[in-house]
């Protein structure tokens, strides 16, 4: 392969990776999975941060070096599942059906109170 195939390659790679993270983040579903798969990775961060301080409090030993890898990654992980929230509560921003005036998720393509198609646009 010459370097432009490999390029090329690379560009295509890019564009497959973005276009799957536009899918991703109108699948909703598939968004609070990310979120709860997340949290749970979280929570075993913590457990093993609390080990570590156990140890220390304990044995006066302390792996200073897993506490910060831990840390740093206890921060990435919540700063991705605010993020992840935040994409969330963009996409699920309520319309307001023109016809009965109804609340509804921005999901949703027909009025489940009075059966209007809803258009696509964020009513204030
Ligand atoms: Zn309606």
């Amino acid at each position: 392969m010459d370097l432009f195939d490999e390029i090329l390659d690379k560009a295509k790679v890019a564009f497959d990776v973005a276009v799957k993270a536009t899918e991703d983040v109108v699948d909703t579903g598939k968004q609070k999975f990310n979120i709860a798969s997340l949290e749970n990775k979280l929570s075993k961060d913590y457990k093993a941060l609390g080990e570590i301080f156990y140890n220390f409090k304990k044995n006066g030993e302390i792996d200073g070096e897993a506490a910060e890898q831990l840390i740093a990654e206890i921060d990435d992980k919540k700063a991705k599942i605010e993020l992840l929230k935040e994409v969330m509560r963009s996409a699920k921003a309520d319309r307001v059906c023109a016809n009965c005036g109804a609340v509804i998720d921005n999901d949703i393509i027909f009025c489940p109170i009075c059966g209007q198609k809803l258009e696509f646009t964020t009513e204030e």
